[in-house]
């Protein structure tokens, strides 16, 4: 019965989703380390300080260490497939800004980056812009993909002057003539990249980006067509790249493949119309493992060495066959370079527990009929008849509803039927565990009814909106009490009035798949209880939003030292109350000087006295500059 760290490792799956960067030590707290087999740093115990510093959960910690590890682990991946194939082409990363576009993890990305001329990636003008400022490094390039007017093609054109290598993927065909027109006037020669639009489909949760109907790409058609646009303007040589996409997190192998093999297929095809492309663009896509179990869209059924092997030897083949040279490889992985390293730490303000483990009222001859029902079953069921009383459960539960609301059964007596449903369905989850197959299904209802609500302080639409919206499985667990047998089972809510605003996809490590509870510890009183949600680096930020008005959490940037110190690099306080209301164009002082007219009228009728006046302005004011989460 004794229970130890490695029984919570294994309960957690953390060495599985936890790719080396996340474990347990020996105090039984959760350990994060940026290098592998140096000494980690104590989640636990980094909390701690950050509170005692006065930063106030719920809190994001982004560790920029964990990206350097994963830039150069997916370049070296690609370095080696190219050595080991004897491959004539060469490997440069660029990293998608739409990923994570805050600042400080930018300019920190492309600073790890300058080692392997890791380049940028923009999907609009305002992240062309950034790109701009922020990147100079030799020999990188950047990529500009998405929607574009005069104004982005003329910046990417004239970046060329700063000694940038910039590439203009067309991504729609109209695109073309405005590339071509502003090349002119400005007498720029431009990079051009056509986007291909694959029949291969991605899979998983985004295979909406790739097939015969996704938004961007051209079709074998267009990309005919706009061969001969650019040999009628002599402009062919300005085709240097080949371009696509087949959408994010995707957790086969096989699709990878297939993918690469259609997309090496239009490579050739392109030197066969006269062109000769340098470069081959394999979008992102590299997935990301978030559950560890090789087996959900969540997850990934491939490493990343695989996936640049498949990569290089795909399009080594195929180019070999055609006689065509090795084109040099590009690749936009976002989400596979940032996602380890944030982790959003938040605290459980309260419990609600429906579990009865006995009756806390005696039965008397008063009590209702249903009442009295319920009683029999409660004293009664056992294994052999769990069937038949667990359907009669279901009847009297619905009953009990009716009858109130017809008028039929006090709220006394309700409240007695009710008290008694928890017990029974208690009782009954005992007995059908121990009947194993023969209760199964009744064992997986109950378990799923019984589970515990643990109140958390945080915001899922804000700090982890796919789990809302695409149903995106995050690794949650405690980051400490982890030598401590976890006796409960919770759903997750947030802070939010959101029926929605909760988490119940939790990592199955027996089964390999989902469960919609995580096994937490009881809480005591007195002593904060945290739960980091993993992995949450990636799209999580940007598109989080201020679902009843929760704002962006404090952020602290860590750097860990190779013998497991840390130093905090950044500290970045949340959204105040003040800034959200601004969003919304409500100013500070119109908000103070309209409840403050507010006091004197109460004043003067004498409803208000002068200290509960100065007492609500207090708070009022108190409240627009403090934090949108709770404070203790
Ligand atoms: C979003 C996007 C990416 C990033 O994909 P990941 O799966 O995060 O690596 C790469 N390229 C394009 C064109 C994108 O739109």
């Amino acid at each position: 019965m004794s229970w130890s760290v490695e029984k919570s490792a294994e309960l957690y799956g953390i060495n599985s989703w936890g790719s080396g960067f996340f474990r347990i030590n020996s105090s039984g707290n959760v350990e994060v380390t940026a290098f592998k087999d140096k000494p980690g740093l104590d989640l636990h115990r980094l909390v701690q300080d950050l509170v005692d510093r006065g930063v106030r959960p719920p809190i994001l910690v982004r560790i920029p260490n964990i990206v350097q590890t994963r830039v150069a682990l997916i370049s070296q991946c690609f370095q080696n497939s190219i050595r080991e194939n004897g491959f004539q082409g060469t490997y440069t990363g660029v990293y998608p800004i739409k990923v994570n576009q805050q600042r400080h993890l930018l300019e920190e990305i492309v600073d790890f980056g300058k080692e392997n001329s890791l380049g940028l990636e923009c999907g609009s003008k305002p992240e062309l812009l950034i790109a701009l400022a922020f990147m100079d490094t030799p020999h990188a390039h950047i990529i500009c993909n998405g929607f574009k007017d005069v104004e982005y093609i003329e910046t990417a054109l004239l970046s060329q002057k700063l000694g940038r290598s910039t590439f203009i993927v067309v991504d729609r065909l109209a695109e073309l003539s405005i590339i071509i027109a502003s090349s002119k006037k400005l007498n720029i020669k431009p990079k051009i990249g056509f986007r291909a639009k694959l029949n291969t489909q991605g899979s998983g949760k985004w295979v909406e980006s790739s097939g015969a109907r996704s938004k961007f790409g051209l079709t074998p058609s267009e990309i005919v067509h706009a061969i001969d646009i650019l040999k009628n303007e002599n402009m062919l040589d300005c085709l240097e790249l080949l371009h696509f996409h087949i959408g994010s997190q995707v957790p086969s192998i096989q699709a990878i493949k297939a993918s690469i093999k259609e997309a090496a297929r239009f490579f050739t095809e392109l030197f066969t119309l006269g062109a000769s492309p340098k470069y081959i663009d394999v979008g992102g896509g590299l997935g990301v493992d978030y559950d560890g179990t090789g087996k959900t869209d969540s997850s990934t059924n491939y490493s990343e060495q695989e996936y640049a092997n498949d990569v290089v030897s795909i399009l080594q083949a195929i180019c070999d066959e055609r006689n065509v040279p090795h084109p040099n490889i590009i690749s936009e992985s976002g989400r596979a370079l940032v996602a380890h390293s944030s982790i959003l730490i938040f605290d459980v303000l309260g419990m609600n527990e429906v579990q009865k483990h006995s009756l806390p009222f005696t039965i008397d001859k008063k009590d209702s009929l249903l009442v009295k029902d319920l009683l029999y079953i409660y004293e009664n069921v056992n294994h052999k008849n769990i069937n038949e009383f667990y359907n009669d459960l279901i009847e009297k539960k619905n009953d009990t509803l009716q009858l109130f609301s017809f008028g039929g059964l006090s709220l006394e007596q309700r409240a007695k039927a009710e008290d008694l449903y928890w017990a029974i369905s208690t009782k009954m989850t005992k007995i059908a565990k121990d009947a194993g197959a023969d209760a199964e299904d009744i064992y997986w209802n109950l378990q799923r009814e019984l589970s515990d609500t643990y109140f958390c302080n945080f915001s899922v639409f804000q700090s982890l909106p796919d789990s809302w919206a695409v149903n995106q499985v995050f690794p949650v667990m405690p980051i400490h009490r982890l030598e401590e047998r976890p006796d409960r089972r919770a759903t997750i809510a947030d802070l939010t009035c959101d029926s929605d605003g909760k988490l119940e996809h939790f990592i199955d490590t027996d089964a390999g798949s989902e469960q919609g509870y995580i096994e937490v510890h009881d809480l005591i009183p007195g002593q904060p209880y945290y739960l980091g949600a993993f992995l949450a680096g990636a799209y999580q930020e940007i598109l989080g939003d201020l679902h009843n008005l929760f704002g962006d959490t404090d952020t602290v940037h860590i750097t860990i030292n190779e013998n497991g110190t840390y130093t905090v690099d950044h500290v970045l306080y949340g959204d105040t109350v003040t800034e959200v209301l601004s969003y919304l164009d409500y100013g500070r002082s119109e908000l103070v000087e309209l409840v403050r007219k507010a006091t004197e009228q109460s004043i003067l009728s004498g409803s208000l006295s002068h200290t509960e006046a100065r007492l609500l302005m207090k708070h009022y004011e108190e409240g627009l500059a403090g934090y949108t989460y709770l404070e203790d």
